[in-house]
């Protein structure tokens, strides 16, 4: 399979450059050049189907001969080792609960994906591969989770200090082996400006650096076995259904609107979004205009500027009418976040995620417009990585899952950088 850079349609590459590069070199996204619908009978059967397999099937065209079928299923295998539950929450509302990997959060699913591509294109080059990632947060943890102990491959993950929850550090700091952690003093933009400079450095050229982050396709395309799961748990009982994402970086979501174009029966998507809205503005009047991020209680997605965006545009080639037809996306403020989390513990005894509770919000405003229909949203994150403000907002004290709590009392390691020249030093002497 071919990719193609959404910033040049000539120019091609394989899916393993892709992967490796993460970025085309004239900085656009990689995209698929096509997408070939499944056959109608894969859907008919997908309920006698094991996750492993539905996943297979989706994803196989994407990768072509690149990797051979038996190493395919066997990193679909791994990647897929726990469950998704789709959870009955009030009538006719389910959510997918995707914080059952190892970090609690969905982008498990995507970073132990490309991590096990990523090894398998590197096992017969004498290549080691560098990844380097900022991260607010989350995104941190799944990739040091993910790649941890993966032949070849040295992770180096930048964080803001003092700006991430004493959990969020631990997930970073505590494995070791290729596991390396920088602590920036500065802010997460500042982070973000380092990995830039890094990628553009070529003094680093012989480290191979790659970026983890919902641009590299390794991390993109895994996320729609997700849409495709949810219509197995939801199929037989044959109504419309309509899937509500929270929504950042549009990775996921666009996820799902490629799982549509595979042939998928999903009706509706909404991307619910916090107050950064550059999108639900779009939706409106097609302008695309973002502002300065605003800082919100639901803070994977405080982004403004939406890297993947640009990917459902070519999905729905950038035909605003098309796109309005499937595809609402609405704003939400840490009020009604807050009143929507509250409303559901109380009433349907179910505990939501600030994330999960503005999709919520997108989907019943959605389901209010279409009669008949049912609906899920996407649960990112487990209730306890965001700790204060669920115990704050429902007023308990919520509790550590036993598997969780060993990470606790394991010591931090990392190094502490002013500025650039200081990671730069790192990267040419420790890796
Ligand atoms: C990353 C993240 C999101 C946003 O996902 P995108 O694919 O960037 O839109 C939502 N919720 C949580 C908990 C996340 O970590």
């Amino acid at each position: 399979m071919k990719y193609y850079s959404l910033n040049n349609k000539q120019h091609k590459t394989t899916f393993q450059e892709a992967v490796i590069l993460g970025l085309a070199p004239d900085s656009g996204l990689y995209f698929p050049e096509k997408i070939e619908p499944l056959p109608t009978s894969f859907f008919e059967e997908i309920d006698k189907l094991e996750n492993s397999q539905i996943a297979f099937e989706a994803i196989k065209q994407f990768i072509g001969n690149e990797i051979p079928e038996n190493n395919l299923k066997e990193i679909i295998y791994q990647t897929l080792s726990f469950d998704f539950p789709v959870v009955n929450v009030e009538k006719d509302i389910y959510a997918l609960e995707l914080f059952h990997g190892p970090t609690m959060a969905f982008k498990d699913v995507g970073a132990r994906f490309m991590s096990k591509c990523l090894e398998f294109f590197n096992e017969d080059t004498s290549k080691k591969s560098t990844v380097l990632v900022a991260t607010s947060g989350d995104t941190g943890g799944a990739v040091a989770s993910g790649f941890y102990e993966a032949e070849k491959i040295n992770v180096v993950i930048l964080y803001p200090k003092g700006k991430i929850s004493d959990f969020q550090e631990r997930q970073l700091t505590t494995l070791g082996h290729n596991i390396k952690a920088i602590s920036i003093n500065g802010s997460f933009d500042d982070c973000q400006d380092i990995v830039k400079k890094a990628f553009v450095d070529s003094d680093l050229k012989h480290i191979n650096l790659t970026s983890a982050n919902s641009i590299n396709i390794a991390r993109w395309l895994p996320q729609m076995f997700y849409f495709f799961f949810t219509y197995k748990a939801l199929k037989s009982k044959n109504k419309p259904i309509i899937i509500a994402c929270p929504s950042g970086n549009f990775g996921n979501i666009c996820a799902g609107v490629l799982a549509k174009k595979l042939g998928l029966p999903i009706s509706h998507f909404v991307a619910a979004t916090n107050l950064n809205d550059t999108v639900p503005r779009f939706m409106e009047n097609g302008v695309y205009k973002p502002k300065s991020t605003i800082q919100t209680i639901s803070n994977a997605m405080d982004v403004s500027n939406p890297s993947n965006f640009i990917r459902i545009r070519e999905l729905y080639n950038d035909d605003l009418n098309e796109f309005q037809k499937e595809f609402s996306s609405y704003s939400y403020s840490d009020e009604e976040t807050r009143k929507a989390m509250q409303f559901v513990y109380t009433n349907y005894n179910y505990m939501m995620d600030p994330h999960g509770a503005v999709a919520y919000l997108g989907l019943k405003d959605e389901l209010q417009k279409q009669n008949g229909s049912i609906g899920v949203f996407l649960e990112t994150a487990h209730p306890v990585k965001f700790e204060e403000t669920v115990n704050e907002t429902l007023g308990i004290s919520i509790e550590f899952p036993e598997n969780m709590k060993s990470i606790l009392s394991k010591e931090k390691t990392m190094t502490l950088c002013d500025n650039y020249a200081e990671v730069k030093a790192f990267l040419m002497n420790k890796i």
